[in-house]
């Protein structure tokens, strides 16, 4: 049997890199997908070879489509038939009111975090929908609560974003339902990673975690578990679900 290939968007750091290391002890053929920290990605690599998995990385900006294009077909070539895609990449700016936020800032941050994951989808779709051919496989989205509460006074943009990716889980999950693919989502809380030091608060999860009912922050390894289940058999009449990753947030 072939063994499983899986691609994780963003996964040099914080959530994706945890997904990848353990989808890598699952013993899953990762691609670990990056922008810009060839390092990370290659750290990240070298510890899941290092466990006997296999494992490669592959710059691309998911914001544009040739890069989309360029690290599936390089994933193709490189692993072979995908199982498993997670649309992890994603970014959030400077902490600001809607009223202070311009179109470049909003173009950058939807590109990403949504056209992305529709182009990811989509090139996953084509190769592993049933009626063209594939042989099936999961998606999961890196949605966010943020989408549930609003993101007020920091990033509506960003819990936006990910208000569309909530949809599309929705919706793609009933449009290749029977076509061998099942799509869901997992919507972290406040999880200890890099990401809040690009909104400008570096502690942020810190200053918030009194306000969530675990009274606390959670980590990535927690919200790849939640991932990683979602792609499993054990999930397999799940499709357009959400499992939420946010200490009772
Ligand atoms: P992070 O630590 O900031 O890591 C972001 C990852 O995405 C990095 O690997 C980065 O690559 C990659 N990336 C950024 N822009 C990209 C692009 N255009 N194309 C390809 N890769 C790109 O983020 P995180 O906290 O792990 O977040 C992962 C996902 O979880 C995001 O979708 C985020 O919205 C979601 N989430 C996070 C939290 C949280 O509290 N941390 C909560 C809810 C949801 P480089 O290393 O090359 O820069």
């Amino acid at each position: 049997m072939q063994q499983p290939v899986i691609l994780i968007t963003g996964a040099s750091r914080g959530i994706g890199a945890a997904t990848a290391l353990l989808a890598g002890e699952q013993g899953y053929a990762v691609c670990v997908n990056y922008v810009r920290n060839r390092d990370a990605a290659d750290a990240v690599v070298n510890a899941i070879v290092a466990k006997g998995g296999k494992a490669m990385a592959v710059a691309a900006d998911v914001a544009i489509e040739g890069d989309v294009i360029r690290l599936f077909e390089t994933l193709d070539a490189k692993l072979g038939a995908l199982t498993a895609l997670v649309n992890n990449a994603g970014i959030l700016e400077q902490q600001m009111r809607l009223e202070n936020m311009d179109a470049a800032r909003l173009q950058r941050i939807f590109m990403t975090n949504v056209i992305g994951s529709f182009i990811c989808a989509r090139e996953a779709v084509k190769r592993m929908s049933t009626a063209l051919g594939g042989k099936g496989g999961g998606i999961v989205n890196v949605s966010s609560v943020a989408s549930r509460v609003g993101g007020s006074g920091e990033y509506v943009d960003y819990a936006s974003s990910k208000g569309a990716i909530d949809t599309m889980t929705i919706g793609l999950a009933k449009e290749v339902a029977d076509q061998g693919i099942r799509v869901n989502a997992v919507r972290p809380g406040v999880i200890y990673t890099e990401i809040h030091a690009s909104g400008g608060e570096a502690g942020r999860v810190d200053r918030v975690k009194d306000a969530i009912p675990m009274r606390r922050g959670g980590r990535a390894e927690e919200v790849a578990q939640a991932i990683m289940w979602l792609l499993s058999d054990q999930a397999s009449y799940s499709t357009g679900s959400f499992v939420d990753v946010s200490g009772g947030r």
